[in-house]
C-alpha cells in the first residue's frame, strides 16, 4: 500500500514528510506540527518503525482534534503505535513511501 501524501484527520489535511534530521538522542522518530498540519518521519528507520512512528504521530493529532487532548503520554502512543503496527503488519499491509517527499 502506498503511504498517501496526506492524512486526513478532523476537518484537516496533513502531509506526510520523511525527514533525515527529524531524529534525535532522546528517542524522537518523528513529529507532527499541527499549525503546519505536517506529519514528518525519519527517514532511517525500517519499514516497521515508519509504519509505527506514522500511526504514533497520527495518533497526536487524533487526540488533539477529537478528544481536546494534547497530554497525552508518549508511553501511551508508544504502546498503541505498536499495537496498531503489529495488527496491521500482521495482516500482511506493507508500506510503499515512494511517494512521499523526504524533506532536507
Ligand atoms: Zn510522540
Amino acid at each position: 500500500m502506498k503511504v498517501p501524501k496526506t492524512i486526513q484527520i478532523g476537518a484537516h489535511t496533513f502531509t506526510v514528510w520523511l525527514s533525515r534530521n527529524v531524529a534525535d538522542y532522546d528517542g524522537l522518530n518523528g513529529d507532527a506540527h499541527f499549525i503546519h498540519q505536517k506529519i514528518r518521519v525519519w527517514s532511517k528507520l525500517p519499514p516497521t518503525r515508519r509504519l509505527e512512528c506514522l500511526i504514533h504521530e497520527v495518533l497526536h493529532v487524533g487526540c488533539k482534534v477529537f478528544a481536546g487532548r494534547e497530554s497525552v503520554t508518549e508511553t501511551l502512543l508508544d504502546g498503541l503505535g505498536e499495537a496498531f503496527a503489529q495488527v496491521l503488519t500482521h495482516l500482511g499491509l506493507e508500506l510503499d513511501w515512494s511517494d512521499i517527499p523526504e524533506e532536507e
